[in-house]
């Protein structure tokens, strides 16, 4: 699997599934979540409204609807309580069943946010380690990922993550 780093807004990309860093009830918050609602459409929280929420470190799929990425999958990072509360498990699941659903939807290239780096509190360069690790051991058809750092910190954070043995 092909694993790269892109600089930006991750709804601009025409990737076959784009990863949301949704919250439990699926129905919409801010950042990542907020930017995806609104340049999906209204559809998008109809959709997500038939899901039923979804658990902390599962990850489910809808339609892009108005993005230009087919799917969006919903995933749910943790909440950083310090690292002991099995944060770091929780965070690698969201890659592992992020890759999953991509599979099972057909999707080849997919592209992830830094998954609770921002309200959830979670350190970014711990983030950056654990999705690089996850997304290595991933034994999954997915053809290639992007990992999209909002900001050059967390660009820095994933060239650091990638080039660590
Ligand atoms: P969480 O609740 O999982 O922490 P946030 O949405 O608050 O989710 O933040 C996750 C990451 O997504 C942060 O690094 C934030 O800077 C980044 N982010 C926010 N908006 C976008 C966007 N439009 N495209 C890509 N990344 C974004």
């Amino acid at each position: 699997m092909n694993i790269e780093v892109w600089r930006g807004d991750i709804t601009t990309l025409g990737v076959d599934a784009i990863v949301n860093a949704a919250n439990n009830s699926l129905l919409g918050g801010g950042g990542v979540d907020g930017a995806i609602h609104r340049a999906a459409g209204p559809e998008l929280l109809a959709a997500c409204r038939e899901l039923g929420g979804c658990d902390t470190g599962d990850a489910k799929a809808t339609p892009g609807f108005d993005l230009p990425a087919r799917w969006v999958i919903h995933t749910v990072g943790p909440v950083w309580y310090g690292g002991d509360q099995g944060e770091p498990e929780l965070l690698a699941s969201c890659y592992r069943r992020s890759l999953e659903v991509a599979d099972e939807i057909g999707g080849r290239t997919v592209a992830f946010p830094a998954i609770s780096t921002g309200v959830y509190a979670y350190p970014k360069a711990a983030a950056a380690d654990v999705a690089v690790a996850a997304l290595r051991s991933a034994d999954r058809s997915v053809e290639s990922v992007t990992l999209v750092g909002f900001d050059e910190a967390t660009v820095a954070t994933y060239e650091a993550a990638l080039r660590a043995p």
